[in-house]
Formats: structure tokens, C-alpha cells, sequence
């Protein structure tokens, strides 16, 4: 689905992503977890067109999109939940979620995609008419996500869906991710919840300083002594 082949990315002189080489299987839900600063947003940044690699090659099924204008990445099929969410506060929920459909082939399918998005996110359905400014924190980020939906996306990215919500509301987010990775979406997963982030990812990859230092089966990773040691403190 998605290959990325020796990517390096730089802010200046400063190397964000040293070499980055990895494959993210048709439906598969990976998670990308490390200590701050390591590169993860860097790296979803990048996957999603905002960032530019300095060398290497990015391949979304098959083709190379490493040179790709970014508003192309869109209709690659790669769709990104930023960090912060990012929405419009001025306007409403349902002007929020109809930005992510903008694309021809997303809006064709507007009122079904719209649909399974409150389907996925009921709480939404009563706040359609409201400015996204407005809700709590734990909705604005069903929006953000309910946005990038919205442009039915074949690639979903998602930055620290968690950062900020309540415990309660974090595991109803980690349900509903579960959720859209199980309706066949091929999904990057970036999380400082690392325990809930690998208990419903498919493979994980650990990102220290630039570099990809362990990937593999989430379960294997969260048995490893110096996995444990920097992610649980046992
Ligand atoms: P966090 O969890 O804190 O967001 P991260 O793993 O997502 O961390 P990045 O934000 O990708 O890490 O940052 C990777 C490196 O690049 C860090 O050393 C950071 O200081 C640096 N960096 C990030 N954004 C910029 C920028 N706009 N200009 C210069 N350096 C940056």
C-alpha cells in the first residue's frame, strides 16, 4: 500500500528523518510511537504532502508521489488528521466535515460518506449546526477526524488523536480508530498512548532520534526490556 524507500527530511540543516525505510500494508493499522522529538509528526507530515523528502522515494500503491504537489496527496487517496485538529472554529461542524469532501470523486459521495461518519460518531449528529469552536475537545477531534473521512481516504493518518482528552473520552477514540481500521482503511497511527495504540495496532514502529530503532508485532515490541523500560517505566 504504502513504501517508503531510505526518506530523509530536513528543517535546514537540522535532519528530522534519517533514513526512513518501511512498507504499510492494504488495511493494515500501524502505529508510530516514540519519545518527543523523535520525528513522528515529521513523518505523517511528510506522508501527507506537507513536508518534502530531501532524498529517497515515497510509493503509495505502486506509484511514486515523492515529488507530488501537495494538494495531490489528497487525491492519492492520503488523508491527514493533524495535531491540534486544526479546524475552522468559526464555522460549523457540518462546514468542517463538507471541506473534507471537496474532491469530485468525495463529493459525489458526500451525503453517504456523511452518513457513516455520524454513524461512527453519533455525538455529532445534534452538534451539525454549531460552530466547531464550541465543542469539547473529545468531539472536536470526531470532527477532525470525521473531516479527513469525509475525502474518503485509502491512506488515513492520524496525529495524536489522543493528546489532551479525558481517559474516558480516549478510549471511545481508540474504539472508533479501531472501528474505521476494521471498515478496511489502511491507517499510520502516531501516539504518545503507546499501551492503547499498540493493543489495536496491527504492527507498530518505534522512532528515535530521526531513526526507526524497532518494528514489528506490538505484542513482541511491549514484551522488550528497553521497550518497557522507555514506554511503561517497568
Ligand atoms: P512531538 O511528539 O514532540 O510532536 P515528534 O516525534 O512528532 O515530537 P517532530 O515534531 O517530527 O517530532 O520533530 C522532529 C525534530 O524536528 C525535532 O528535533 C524538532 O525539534 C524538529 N522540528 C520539528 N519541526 C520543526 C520546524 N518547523 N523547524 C525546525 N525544526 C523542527
Amino acid at each position: 500500500m504504502l513504501e517508503l524507500q531510505a526518506v530523509n527530511v530536513a528543517y535546514g540543516e537540522a535532519r528530522a528523518l534519517c533514513d526512513i525505510s518501511m512498507q504499510v500494508k492494504p488495511g493494515e493499522l500501524l502505529c508510530v510511537v516514540g519519545p518527543n522529538g523523535a520525528g513522528k509528526t515529521t513523518l505523517v507530515n511528510t506522508l501527507a504532502g506537507i513536508l518534502r523528502a530531501k532524498s529517497g522515494r515515497i510509493l503509495m500503491e505502486g506509484r511514486d508521489i515523492t515529488r507530488l504537489a501537495p494538494h495531490r496527496f489528497c487525491e492519492a487517496g492520503i488523508a491527514l488528521v493533524p495535531e491540534g485538529r486544526r479546524l475552522f472554529a468559526g464555522m460549523t461542524v457540518l462546514e468542517n466535515l463538507e471541506i473534507g469532501s471537496l474532491l469530485p470523486s468525495a463529493k459525489a459521495k458526500r451525503r453517504e460518506t456523511l452518513e457513516e461518519v455520524l454513524q461512527l460518531f453519533p455525538a455529532l449528529k445534534p452538534k451539525l449546526a454549531a460552530p466547531a469552536g464550541e465543542l469539547s475537545g473529545g468531539q472536536q477531534q470526531m470532527v477532525a477526524i470525521g473531516r479527513a473521512l469525509m475525502a474518503r481516504p485509502r491512506l488515513l493518518l492520524l496525529d495524536e488523536p489522543s493528546l489532551g482528552l479525558s481517559p474516558l473520552v480516549v478510549a471511545a477514540m481508540f474504539d472508533a480508530i479501531r472501528k474505521i481500521s476494521a471498515g478496511g482503511i489502511t491507517i499510520v497511527l502516531v501516539e504518545q498512548n503507546v499501551v492503547m495504540a499498540m493493543r489495536i495496532s496491527h504492527r507498530a514502529c518505534v522512532l528515535e532520534l530521526s531513526r526507526i530503532v524497532a518494528e514489528g508485532d506490538p505484542d513482541e515490541l511491549m514484551k522488550r526490556p528497553e521497550i518497557r523500560q522507555a514506554y511503561l517505566g517497568v
